[in-house]
Formats: structure tokens, sequence, C-alpha cells
């Protein structure tokens, strides 16, 4: 005879495992990693006429010629910039439950998410560049982690545009040191040291990679590292956007 609190748990744990991590609903046909089919319809492309460079709809005439992005108002340091997905989309909205979640751990919504990159529609001016690189993370947590969602990302990006990936970028330890410091010392201290990785030379034109574009003020300084170690020209490239 098994106790009937052990049957209860089983049945709870059952039913648990037969929900939708993301809206509680039943599960389905098309599951994937405990996500619903609907759920994950929640990857949605960005609205048309976005902006070139920003990748935000601000009423400044979108084109992809010379002058792409000319009307941006956002402070950009790179020629052209897209995200494969809307942060917001969905409901419950996906990219905002998917990347804390993969970010804690949770390597089946890495995977599923990984897996649908080979197949995305990337923006028709990716197929132009030299090489790939990726935002970095600082070593203390991807050591923590035991993963770099970013440089992933940009890999496989890499693998389907068929040019290297290449790290070339560098978060410095001055960021994790900051607890530290006095409020006025902080301060002075830019917010996140990003630089070179010793003996990187990025050449041509280069695209930048990462998981998610919210300020676009880690991507600024990655662009800016670049562009200050010789490359030609950024282009930005991120699976979510957030509007
Ligand atoms: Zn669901
Ligand atoms: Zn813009």
């Amino acid at each position: 005879m098994l106790p009937v609190g052990f049957l209860t748990r089983l049945v709870q744990a059952r039913r648990s495992l037969l929900l939708c991590r993301g809206c509680l609903g039943p599960v389905g046909a098309g599951a994937e990693a405990g996500l619903c089919a609907r759920c994950w319809g929640g990857l949605v492309p960005l609205p048309e006429g976005r902006c070139p460079r920003c990748a935000l709809v601000h009423g400044a005439e979108a084109s992809h010629g010379e002058d792409a992005g000319a009307g941006c108002p956002e402070a950009v340091a790179w020629a052209l910039g897209d995200a494969l997905w809307d942060y917001h989309g969905g409901r419950p909205p996906l990219g905002a439950l998917l990347l804390p979640g993969i970010k804690q751990g949770e390597a089946g919504w890495r995977k599923a998410l990984l897996n649908r990159l080979p197949g995305v529609p990337l923006p028709a001016w990716a197929v132009e560049v030299d090489r790939v690189t990726s935002a970095p993370s600082a070593l203390p947590r991807r050591l923590l982690r035991g993963f770099d969602f970013g440089a992933e990302a940009a890999q496989a990006v890499a693998a389907r545009l068929e040019r290297p990936f290449e790290p070339l970028l560098a978060k410095g330890w001055r960021s994790g040191r900051q607890a530290s410091r006095t409020e006025s010392e902080r301060r002075r201290l830019p917010k996140r040291a990003i630089t070179l990785r010793r003996g990187a030379a990025p050449r041509g034109r280069v695209l930048l990679v990462d998981d998610v574009w919210t300020t676009g003020t880690t991507l600024l300084r990655c662009a800016q590292a670049l562009l200050e170690g010789g490359a030609d020209e950024v282009r930005v490239l991120t699976l979510f956007r957030a509007l």
C-alpha cells in the first residue's frame, strides 16, 4: 500500500507536467519544453516599417539605401540593426518569459530557442557581413552558468551565414567589483567596461549578435569597441527587441 500523501503528490506532479509553463493551460499537441504551441507562437517578428537602424517604428522614413536610418533619433554606432522577434510578443510575453528562464538554467527552453534559429528569416543584409561576434558576458557569470547564450546564438547565426564566429569582445572585471565601492566611486566608473579581447583584431564588416536589445547601451559600447579596434562597419542582430 502506498501512503495517500504520496499518491496525492504524484497526482499533483503529473498535473503540473501537463500544464503549460507559460499560460498554465493544457499543453496539448505541438508543446515543446513544457510550453504549449500557442505560447511558442509568441515568437513574432517586429512590426513592418521599423527603422533599419534602431528597429523601432518612430516615424522617420524607413529605407535600406545608402542613408538607411538617416532620420533615426537613437544613439547608435552601427549601420544597420534588427531583431528576429518582439520581446513582448505573445501572451504571456514569450521573450520576457524565456530569456530570464534560460539565464537561470532552463536548458530545455535554451535548446528549443536555439533550434528555431536555422529556420527563422534573417534580415537580407546579414549575408553581407564578414564575421560574426557576440556581446560578451562577464566571466564569473559565464563560469557559474556554464554557458554563454549570446555566444551560442551568435554561433548559430554564423553557421547559418557561413561566416566565422569570432569572440572579439570581453567584459571588464570592474563591473563585478562595484559592490565594494562607494557611491561616488561607482559613478565615476563606466557601468560596464567592454573592451576588445587580447589579440582580437576586428576587420571588415562585423555582425554583433546578442540575445536581447532593450536600451541598446551594451550594444553601443560593444559597437564602439569594435569600431575603435579597426572594424570597418558594425551591424547588429539580436534575438529579441524590447520595444
Ligand atoms: Zn501556453
Ligand atoms: Zn531609428
